[in-house]
């Protein structure tokens, strides 16, 4: 099934693979998905809305990807908590800072939401989670696919792109594979984000899926969709995944905690993994970019933000440059 679903990537896209990462916006979310942390710690958070990412944070880390060769997968929050009038001078400042419009996965948005951001972004992204009706009545009750389904419609007449999240290992059997061909069908998704189930302390959930059947799901997602973005979620204990998803065929990588873990063991790992599958990882997990705190005075921002930026910008070079001499003595 690898070498099928090699095959119809390779008949399409070229041998390069991106790291995509989601910018976290906050950590506040109202729902209660039974897999997710934001549900755990909600009671620990006394005001939701001081729970929440300083611009400046936002903004440099979207520098710094974009200095790395490393795209943006989108723009996270808790279930619709940011106000839509925050979101857009978000994405303003991120456009001056990337030059790219950005996707969203804030919530399933109205038609008229979505034309207020069109401007600054490329689509929105449905965290449907689980094409199972049964489980997703179970894990994500308070999170419908209807409001999903309505934000792709009027995706659709807006011009904007589509993208979904999809979690393997919360129920669902290989059997339901033919409800994600459809629901993709359906919708005409532009781009899955795939992920193996990671079990949070305090969730009903302990354990990952196998390995093999987290790549069989990806590897049939290929085959079936050979022209679909695929990006598939990786971690640090199922490194030795990798370079089979190389190999059968995803657009990008994500979840690997590549800032903290620039240049680690793990990142010099997954480099050799995917070079070995044959692919080009674009930009770098271990190479500390050509970066100079002085670029950041050429945005167009606010003085006080581009201070708080070169501060924070200090922080991030100082934790990837302290990885790169501590990895040069291991
Ligand atoms: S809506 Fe998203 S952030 Fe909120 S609890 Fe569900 S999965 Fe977590």
């Amino acid at each position: 099934m690898l070498d099928d679903a090699h095959a119809a990537f390779k008949m399409r896209y070229p041998a390069s693979i991106t790291f995509s990462r989601a910018i976290f916006l906050n950590w506040y979310c109202p729902l209660d998905c039974k897999f997710c942390f934001m549900s755990v710690e909600k009671s620990n958070i006394s005001s939701p809305k001081a729970a929440r990412r300083t611009p400046a944070s936002i903004l440099t880390e979207a520098f710094l990807c974009s200095k790395l060769g490393w795209d943006i997968e989108f723009l996270s929050s808790g279930y619709r908590v940011l106000e839509n009038e925050y979101l857009l001078r978000l994405l303003k400042s991120l456009y001056e800072v990337t030059g790219k419009k950005q996707w969203l996965n804030t919530g399933a948005l109205s038609k008229q939401e979505l034309e207020f951001f069109k401007p600054y972004i490329e689509g929105s992204c449905g965290a449907v989670e689980t094409v199972n009706p049964i489980i997703h009545d179970k894990v994500c009750r308070n999170k419908p696919v209807a409001p999903i389904i309505n934000m792709f419609k009027a995706c659709d007449e807006l011009g904007l792109r589509k993208a979904m999240t999809l979690i393997i290992g919360m129920g669902e059997t290989i059997a339901d594979f033919p409800k994600l061909q459809e629901f993709i069908e359906r919708h005409a998704i532009d781009r899955i984000t795939v992920y193996a189930l990671n079990p949070i302390k305090g969730t009903m959930f302990t354990k990952s899926p196998e390995a093999d059947y987290y790549i069989e799901w990806l590897a049939r997602t290929r085959i079936s969709f050979p022209r679909m973005e695929i990006i598939a979620g990786i971690r640090n204990e199922r490194l030795d995944t990798i370079r089979q998803l190389a190999y059968l065929g995803v657009n990008a990588i994500t979840k690997f905690i590549a800032l903290r873990q620039f240049n680690s063991k793990d990142a010099r790992f997954i480099e050799e993994e995917i070079a070995g599958a044959g692919r080009i990882l674009q930009g770098s997990l271990t190479k500390l970019p050509d970066i100079e705190l002085e670029e950041i005075d050429a945005f167009m921002l606010e003085p006080e933000r581009k201070e708080q930026m070169k501060r924070t910008l200090t922080s991030y070079l100082e934790m990837m440059h302290r990885n790169t001499v501590l990895s040069k003595t291991i």
